[in-house]
């Protein structure tokens, strides 16, 4: 964003406005912490906001301050529909192409709103006037506290704001242990500190709230782990009828995709999981160093993401999505060997 646009949007804000602000479906840590740390921030400035999530994400975000202002657009659409359209800035966060909104996307295609992008994943559509696209940073988090600092008024931020920015840099960071974390994403979480977020409390919030359902899921998923040790890949799936067998909720698989990429020695990984609801195999991709799964998933299962992690689908049953992608792996046998 140039110094013309910031200057411009401070203009904007510089009254109160009717916002609306919208994290991508099945939103993660980072897409509803940056939506209500912005949230937060604009209702103190006198604007009148709403957070609209596409529809409902796991019981692990639900303690964040506000979160059950959070409106669901998938069960209380004519009332979010009213609010788009009245809506005189939209703000989209943590996505960058309108497909990602599920069934929203119409209605924000559409809507008369100035729309206004923070995002870090790669290749962003081009729908919003105003662009805050960084590839480099941590998470949407970090860049809604450099928005703050690009309108001077990080002394604005108070402990609910830097409570839910905390959160979804945590958690896009893998805890602080990814290659997206800079000495810059440091000192942002230490100034987020001293405004007030209890980091120990913000952890055990979303990584200790485990239920024995879950850690059971855990233990089949790792069952399932297969290794393929020429292409140094591990992958894992799970069928409906095991998720059902322990009462699987969401969010339960959260993470899961995460221990195939912990073996020695292993830098790709994936977790295939069927979902008969809407009859798709949703599909987590992980990666260390070059190997880019945001284009692995981009040319072969209909998502995107990041270089070392993004997701996708498959329309075809699980044990078909699984030889589809054994099958692909030889096109990558030069890069996966590096
Ligand atoms: P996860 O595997 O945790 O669902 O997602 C990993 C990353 O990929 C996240 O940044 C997420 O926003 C992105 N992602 C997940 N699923 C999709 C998808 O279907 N399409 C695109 N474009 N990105 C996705
Ligand atoms: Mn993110």
């Amino acid at each position: 964003m140039n110094s013309e646009e910031i200057k411009q949007l401070k203009t904007l804000l510089g009254t109160p406005k009717a916002i609306v602000i919208i994290p991508h479906k099945n939103p993660d840590g980072d897409a509803i912490g940056s939506t209500l740390g912005l949230y937060h921030y604009l209702n103190l400035k006198g604007h009148h906001c709403k957070v609209i999530a596409p529809n409902d994400y796991p019981d692990f975000l639900k303690w964040m301050p506000e979160e059950s202002s959070i409106l669901k657009y998938e069960s209380d659409t004519e009332a979010c529909d009213g609010l788009i359209q009245h809506a005189e800035l939209i703000f989209t966060l943590d996505f960058n192409s309108l497909g990602r909104i599920g069934d929203m996307e119409n209605v924000v295609s559409e809507a008369q709103a100035v729309k206004i992008m923070i995002d870090h994943h790669q290749q962003p559509d081009d729908y919003a006037q105003f662009m805050y696209s960084d590839v480099t940073m941590s998470s949407t988090c970090e860049m809604v506290y450099n928005f703050i600092d690009m309108l001077n008024d990080t002394d604005a931020i108070n402990a609910d704001i830097a409570t839910c920015l905390y959160a979804g840099i945590m958690t896009d960071t893998g805890s602080f242990r990814f290659p997206s974390t800079t000495s810059a994403t440091h000192k942002i979480i230490g100034q987020l500190i001293e405004k007030g977020a209890n980091n120990a409390e913000i952890h055990n919030q979303i990584f200790d709230t485990n239920s024995y359902d879950r850690l059971q899921l855990l233990g089949r998923a790792l069952t399932n782990l297969k290794v393929l040790p020429e292409y140094r890949t591990a992958y894992i799936s799970l069928s409906q009828e095991e998720l059902n067998t322990f009462n699987f909720k969401k969010g339960d698989t959260e993470g899961f995709v995460n221990y195939g990429l912990s073996l020695k020695g292993i830098i790709f990984a994936a977790i295939f999981i069927e979902n008969h609801q809407d009859n798709i195999i949703k599909i987590s991709l992980r990666s260390k160093g070059n190997f880019s799964v945001n284009e692995f998933s981009r040319a072969h299962f209909n998502g995107g993401g990041h270089t070392n992690a993004a997701g996708g689908k498959s329309e075809l049953n699980l044990k078909d999505t699984i030889d589809k992608f054994i099958s692909i792996l030889p096109l990558y046998k030069q890069d996966l060997n590096l």
